[in-house]
């Protein structure tokens, strides 16, 4: 027997709204770029973001924009109610994001909405809340200043389905800082900041006097701004503008990031990213791809502005001719790039907060930082160009062969300070491990943002480099914020390269101590010194106002790491090795060095050499998360931190590393263990007396080669200029002989008086 027939029944309104509503609004980050937008018309220049569970809880939206009038209060959630357009025509000339008066009234039949505005020439603001698109009760008069904060609470309390389809909150929170970053990266010139309630520190913060680039580079990070290529094009027959920034050849990721905004909106256009990447197909190592920020102004006639608000891809006349300008102009900006590759040599900053358009600032000049100190007359200047006469000038030009006479020299200087200095001259004993060549071992340099993978790439990095697959883990540190495991593909993508902030208090700790130990005056030195020339990898000799001075390169290496690795906890990049090296070769290697002090009585190598195995892939999750430190399941070695553009440790090191780790480290005091790993480390990266020496004439003229570079060419490129940047030198240094000056001007210029 058939059912019974269903009876049909008129749906009431308020739920026919509700399921209209669920279509426009699916999520909490649609909601959030309505109302950014909604910002945006009002002219506002100052947008802050507050989130609670993923926007699920609150949403909270306050910008300075032009208010809305009391009288429009009524009214402003019903829908079709807008300030922005009176007739159908005004559709083609729109220039106002908003159009039709929907995202407000839909917003509010499925949460609760609360309106706090005030205009320029109100005399107080007004608070209202709204429920199924009406006012509640009529406006409240409130104290306020002059702009619009739109409250959302519970979103989807009455759509349970919508709210269980969603994702973790952590999802939605990522997507929603990824929404309001695009949005700040468009409107340079106005400030945006987005956070979670309660927190102090903002995720993103962009300034209203930062550039695009500033704004690139405070969300996307250093590695990504520093290799931008601006473009822009137009054609009055297609009647479009383009203008933007892409990244050039010598930058890759493994997902393309593609931030498009047509007429200002975020959109997405399949086409027009497709036809890019097939250009960066050409240039870009395979399977990599990178990063575009892309606006587009078409006449308003020539696109359907009425994308619904879920909608992101959009359609528009012309559209294979505007993509393939774009495309070949594009090609042309790529191929002028790729002929003049810049290196450089600088990402990570200790310190640094997520806030880089804040922390960037460019390196205290020396005027600048003059003001401040001793005064130096033009009598007392000796050379004021770092680029002018270094050390290596005087040594002349030496056919190869003849090269031992150049480091004759630096023996004599080198025997020289070991006499004035004995105790800085301890020899560091290197083991003989030939499988670790470093330009051959690193292969590849995965910048932050790239360890940031989905899980699908990671699984597909798997197969192809043996790397397992970091498992998941309920992460128990509440300390550690913006967890990136959870994010799936769309998200990582646009998302990846922020960095986690650290609120461990261990960490913290020990970054006071290092504040606290710091030498004001020896970094005033640093910052400002004039690099003279190495004599040696361990000592350099630099220059600074009228005093010349001996440096230990190692020591202040060594701390300089040690910051690093404190300072940027959490966030580093890594350099995988192109082959794997076992931990237990590594620990065998170790044993047969003096340096480990085995006895017999320690026990037979082999067995500790299986402990120190099975000991440190216990680990091995909190080390490749907090120090970027992998090993797999196989207890091998795959991977080290990132701690400096540029620069490999001295990779013989590896095996002693690997031994202390276990031996030296307290792993059972958080605060003790971050900070012995990090002095093991720091140990490992410093620049040694033994660095790998593939020194002398040949690699003289090698400046530009950074796939190889010498170990003169790291000391003053890379360490020392690392070191203006960020090294804060320890008070002890100024005592133990690792700072020592050796002249100073005006004493001398007494000495040759009296000749
Ligand atoms: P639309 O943007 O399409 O006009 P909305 O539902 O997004 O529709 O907003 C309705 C109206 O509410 C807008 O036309 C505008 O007048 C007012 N409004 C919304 N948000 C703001 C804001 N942040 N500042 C000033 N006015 C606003
Ligand atoms: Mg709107």
């Amino acid at each position: 027997m058939a059912p019974p027939a269903g009876v049909i029944r008129r749906l009431d309104q308020t739920v026919v709204n509700r399921i209209a509503a669920g279509e426009v609004i699916q999520r909490a980050a649609n909601a959030i770029k309505e109302m950014l937008e909604n910002c945006l018309d009002a002219k506002s220049t100052s947008i802050q973001v507050t989130v609670k569970e993923g926007g699920m809880k609150l949403i909270q939206i306050q910008d300075n924009g032009c208010g809305i009038r009391k009288e429009d209060m009524d009214i402003v959630c019903e829908r079709f109610t807008t300030s922005k357009l009176k007739s159908f025509e005004d559709l083609s000339s729109i220039s106002t994001y908003g159009f039709r008066g929907e995202a407000l009234a839909s917003i509010s039949h499925v949460a609760h909405v609360t309106i706090t505005t005030k205009t320029a020439d109100g005399k107080c603001a007004y608070r209202a809340s709204y429920a199924d698109g009406k006012l509640k009760a009529p406006p409240k008069p409130c104290a306020g200043n002059q702009g619009t904060q739109i409250s959302v609470e519970d979103l989807f309390y009455n759509v349970s389905t919508r709210r269980k389809a969603l994702k973790s909150a952590s999802e939605e929170y990522a997507r929603i800082v990824e929404v309001v970053s695009r949005y700040a990266i468009h409107n340079s010139g106005i400030s945006f900041s987005v956070k979670k309630q309660g927190e102090t520190m903002a995720d993103v913060r962009t300034l209203s006097n930062a550039t695009t680039i500033d704004n690139i580079r405070t969300v996307f990070g250093n590695a990504v701004s520093r290799e931008l290529l601006e473009v822009g094009c137009e054609d009055a027959k297609l009647a479009f503008k383009m203008k933007g920034y892409i990244t050039n050849a010598n930058y890759s990721m493994k997902k393309c990031i593609f931030l498009l905004f047509i007429n200002a909106r975020l959109v997405e256009s399949t086409a027009l990213k497709k036809a890019i990447e097939t250009v960066y197909a050409a240039y870009l190592p395979k399977n990599t791809h990178p990063f575009l920020y892309l606006s587009l102004e078409i006449a308003p006639q020539n696109v359907d502005v009425n994308v619904h608000p879920t909608k992101h891809e959009v359609h528009f006349l012309h559209e294979e001719s505007i993509v393939e300008r774009v495309q070949q102009h594009i090609e042309s900006k790529l191929l002028g790039s790729n002929s003049s590759r810049i290196y450089f040599t600088q990402t990570l900053l200790p310190g640094a907060s997520i806030c880089a358009s804040e922390v960037v600032k460019p390196a205290p000049s020396t005027s600048a930082a003059l003001k401040s100190g001793d005064k130096v007359y033009a009598h007392q200047m000796v050379r004021t160009d770092a680029r002018e006469q270094k050390l290596d000038a005087f040594l002349q030009p030496l056919p190869k062969h003849q090269s031992c006479t150049v480091s004759e020299t630096h023996e004599l200087v080198e025997e020289q300070i070991e006499k004035a200095n004995p105790e800085c001259s301890a020899k560091e004993t290197i083991s003989d491990l030939e499988m670790l060549d470093a330009s051959d071992l690193v292969t590849s340099v995965e910048e932050s943002e790239m360890q940031t993978d989905n899980n699908e790439e990671s699984k597909a990095s798997t197969s192809s480099d043996g790397v397992p697959p970091r498992k998941k883990r309920p992460r128990t540190e509440s300390d550690v914020e913006m967890d990136e495991t959870e994010i799936d593909q769309t998200m990582t993508a646009a998302s990846a390269p922020r960095r986690r902030v650290i609120n461990l208090t261990s960490i913290l700790s020990l970054q006071k101590d290092i504040e606290d130990r710091g030498h004001k005056s020896l970094q005033t030195m640093m910052r400002n010194h004039s690099f003279v020339g190495c004599v040696n990898p361990q000592w350099t000799l630099a220059q600074y106002q009228t005093k010349l001075y001996l440096l230990n390169t190692t020591k202040l290496s060594e701390e300089l790491f040690y910051q690093i690795l404190i300072n940027d906890f959490g966030n580093f990049g890594i350099m995988r090795l192109s082959e794997s090296a076992p931990i237990y070769e590594l620990a065998m290697l170790a044993f047969a060095s003096p340096e480990s002090g085995w006895t017999e009585e320690d026990g037979p190598k082999d067995g500790l050499a299986e402990y120190i195995v099975q000991f440190l892939q216990k680990k091995s999750e909190m080390l490749k998360d907090y120090f970027s430190l992998e090993i797999d399941e196989g207890g091998n070695v795959t991977g080290i931190p990132l701690l400096l553009d540029n620069y490999i440790p001295p990779l013989e090191g590896l095996p002693m590393f690997i031994l202390r780790l276990a031996t030296e480290v307290n792993w059972d005091d958080e605060k003790e263990c971050f900070e012995s790993f990090s002095k093991e480390c720091a140990m490992f990266y410093s620049i040694r007396k033994n660095y790998i020496l593939e020194d002398s004439a040949a690699s003289e003229d090698k400046d530009l080669d950074v796939d190889a570079p010498s170990w003169r060419w790291t000391t003053e490129h890379i360490l020392y200029k690392a070191f203006k940047m960020h090294l804060l030198p320890r008070k002890d240094f100024a005592e133990d002989g690792s700072v020592l000056q050796l002249a100073n001007l005006p004493d001398l210029y007494k000495v040759f008086e009296r000749c």
